[in-house]
């Protein structure tokens, strides 16, 4: 089995066991008696979320988010700083929540060791910072932490140094495919995103579900206000990824089954 086989086969098996909710409590640690315990996800409620922006399409995505009084998610980069300077600023309002990505999408950079990966998100939050911007101290890491572009070792020390240094870590449920097949930047019909997502969160109570705010993908603010109304319809409120929630990550989540 190739590698992207293997990791297809990992997510369907992980999508499978958050779809009948066993993993979330199957996998709680136990916690110090002294210890706050972690805010769950709430029951059906979903967690929209836009990775790599702003891009040009923010101000559509928040307009459909406001339109439809619904708040999500932002995992920025600084990849369009100069281009959309005030865009930040605007992921603030109505409920929203800006969450840490990268400061550039770079794999191999990024990637290359646990230091350089700490070095972009340093920088990061630094832009953040003098940008003036709230953040969450929430990470997702670019690719998620299933990914193939890192080295199982060096993942291991990324997730280990974030988690040392009070980080929450958000993966996602749900992929939506708004982002088209893997190395292609083509727009997605709305329709299929939609459909893409309610069919991968089926049965799931409290979805996290990855959408896009990236230049090329034109197609995900329709699909934002396609699949909004179809969780409505369906009785789901809308919530934001907070730090006082307990990480989700995926490849834990795996290695804690693989040894049952
Ligand atoms: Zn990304």
């Amino acid at each position: 089995m190739n590698l992207y086989r293997k990791l297809r086969s990992r997510l369907l098996v992980v999508a499978a066991m958050l779809a009948m909710g066993a993993v979330m409590q199957s996998v709680q640690p136990s916690l110090p008696a002294a210890a706050a315990a972690p805010t769950p996800l709430e029951p059906r409620t979903v967690y929209l979320t836009f990775d790599d922006g702003p891009s040009r399409n923010t101000a559509a995505i928040l307009k459909v988010l406001q339109e439809e009084g619904v708040p999500a998610t932002f995992f920025v980069t600084l990849a369009e700083r100069e281009q959309y300077p005030d865009a930040y600023a605007a992921l603030c309002e109505n409920g929203c929540r800006v969450a840490l990505h990268c400061a550039h999408h770079d794999y191999s950079r990024l990637y290359q060791s646990p230091r350089s990966y700490r070095a972009d998100l340093l920088e990061l939050e630094t832009g953040l910072q003098e940008l003036g911007i709230p953040y969450e101290r929430l990470v997702r890491l670019p690719g998620g932490s299933l990914n193939t572009r890192v080295t199982p070792k060096t993942l291991e020390q990324i997730l280990d140094g974030l988690k040392q240094d009070g980080y929450t870590i958000f993966d996602w449920t749900v992929t939506s495919g708004d982002d088209g097949a893997e190395g292609q930047s083509v727009p997605v019909p709305s329709e299929t995103i939609v459909q893409t997502a309610l069919e991968r969160g089926r049965g799931q109570l409290s979805p996290v579900v990855l959408l896009h705010d990236s230049h090329p993908f034109t197609t995900t603010p329709e699909a934002a206000r396609q699949l909004i109304r179809a969780y409505k319809a369906k009785g789901y409120r809308f919530g934001v990824l907070t730090t006082e929630m307990e990480s989700l990550v995926l490849v834990d989540l795996w290695e804690n089954l693989s040894r049952k």
